[in-house]
C-alpha cells in the first residue's frame, strides 16, 4: 500500500455529499463558503506519541481524542465546527491501526456533522496534527481577553478525572480497577462541550477549555483580560473518582490536572439564571467557582481561597511543554 492508497482507503469517503464544504479531499485545495453574518474560527492542535499520548494507546480512542481536543477549542469560542484537515506522520503503514484510528475519528466527526476536507501524510515519528474550522455569529466569540471585573467564573463540569487516570497509569496513585477505568474514559474519550459552548456564547464574556489544568488555564484569562481571579477551592467540582485519592492529590487533580476539556468561562452576575437553565437543559453540572477581580501589584493572578477565605498557595502551575 502506498501513500495515495492509504488516503483513499482510510481518509476519503467518496460517496458522501459534503454538507459543510464545496470541495473536499482529492484536489490541491479544499473549497468552502462561510455563512453570511458569521466569522470563521480556526484552530490547530498537534498530538505527538510519547508526549501527548502513550505510544501504545488504543488507536480508536486516539482517533476520537485528537479530534475531540480540536473540537473543544471551538467549543471554547462558542463556534459551531464545520470541517477539519488531518496531517499524519506514521512510522509505517499499519492497516489495523489505521482502520481503528479512522473509525474513532469519523465516529466523532459524524456525531458533530463535520467533514474531513484534506490533509497531508508522510513517514515519520507518530504525530497527528489536526486543523479545525467552525463558524461563530460575528462578534459573539468568547475571547480570553473579554473577562470583566466582577464577572462570575464558571466551569461546565467536574474536574480531575483525567488527571487521576494519569496518576494511576504513572504509578503516582493506586485506584481500584473499576474507578481507574472510569477515569480512563475521561482521559481517552473527552466530550467537547460544543452545544453548551454555542448556547452560552450570547451570555458569557470570556471562555477557554481546560486542557492544561484550571490553575494554569485561568492565568491565560488573567493575562489577556488584565485581571486576577479568586477561586473558592471548595466550590470547584471534583470528579467523583477523586475520593479514592489522597487529599493532596485530589486537590492537585482538580486544580491543576489537565485533559478534562470542560469549559471555564466568565459571565456577568445578571446571566446566572440563564446559565443555570442552559446547564440543566444540556445535562451539565456547571458550577460557579469564583470571581474576576482587579489585579493588584503584589497579589498572584490566581488566588485559591479555602472555606474561611484564607488564600492557599500551591506548588503546581500549568503544564508547559518546554518545562515539563
Ligand atoms: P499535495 O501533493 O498537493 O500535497 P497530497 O498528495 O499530499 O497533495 O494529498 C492528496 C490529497 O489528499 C489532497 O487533497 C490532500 O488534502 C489529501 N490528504 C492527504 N493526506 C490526507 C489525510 N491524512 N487525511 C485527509 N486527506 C488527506
Ligand atoms: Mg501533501
Amino acid at each position: 500500500m502506498n501513500e495515495f492508497d492509504l488516503i483513499a482507503k482510510y481518509f476519503t469517503r467518496p460517496n458522501r455529499a459534503l454538507k459543510n464544504a464545496d470541495l473536499g479531499v482529492g484536489d490541491d485545495a479544499a473549497l468552502m463558503t462561510v455563512s453570511a453574518g458569521h466569522q470563521l474560527a480556526v484552530s490547530a492542535d498537534m498530538l505527538v506519541a510519547g508526549r501527548h499520548f502513550f505510544a501504545d494507546a488504543d488507536p480508536e480512542r486516539l482517533g476520537h481524542k485528537c479530534l475531540a481536543v480540536n473540537l473543544s477549542d471551538l467549543a471554547a469560542m462558542g463556534a459551531k465546527p464545520t470541517w477539519f484537515t488531518l496531517s499524519l506522520a506514521l512510522p509505517s503503514i499499519d492497516e489495523a491501526w489505521l482502520a481503528a484510528f479512522s473509525r474513532g475519528l469519523f465516529a466523532l466527526a459524524d456525531q458533530h456533522e463535520i467533514e474531513l476536507v484534506g490533509g497531508d501524510t508522510t513517514r515519520g515519528p507518530l504525530t497527528i496534527a489536526i486543523q479545525i474550522a467552525g463558524e461563530v455569529p460575528t462578534g459573539q466569540a468568547m475571547l480570553r481577553s473579554h473577562a470583566q471585573i466582577d464577572d462570575d467564573i464558571w466551569v461546565s463540569g467536574p474536574l480531575g478525572g483525567a488527571a487521576a487516570a494519569v496518576m494511576h497509569r504513572t504509578g503516582r496513585a493506586q485506584l481500584p480497577a473499576e474507578i481507574a477505568q472510569q477515569c480512563d474514559l475521561r482521559l481517552d474519550l473527552p466530550q467537547p462541550r460544543l452545544v453548551f459552548g454555542q448556547a452560552i456564547a450570547p451570555f458569557a464574556n470570556a471562555a477557554l477549555d481546560i486542557s492544561d489544568g484550571l490553575a494554569g488555564d485561568l492565568r491565560h484569562i488573567c493575562q489577556r483580560s488584565q485581571c486576577a481571579v479568586q477561586i473558592w477551592i471548595a466550590s470547584v467540582p471534583s470528579a467523583a473518582q477523586l475520593l479514592h485519592l489522597p487529599h493532596e492529590l485530589q486537590l492537585e487533580a482538580k486544580l491543576a490536572g489537565g485533559d478534562d476539556y470542560e469549559l471555564c468561562f466568565t459571565a456577568p452576575q445578571s446571566a446566572r439564571t440563564n446559565i443555570e437553565a442552559l446547564a440543566q437543559e444540556h445535562g451539565l453540572a456547571a458550577q460557579r467557582i469564583g470571581v474576576i477581580i482587579p489585579h493588584g501589584d503584589s497579589q498572584p493572578l490566581v488566588q485559591f481561597l479555602d472555606t474561611t477565605g484564607q488564600s492557599m498557595q500551591f506548588g503546581f502551575g500549568g503544564f508547559d511543554h518546554f518545562k515539563n
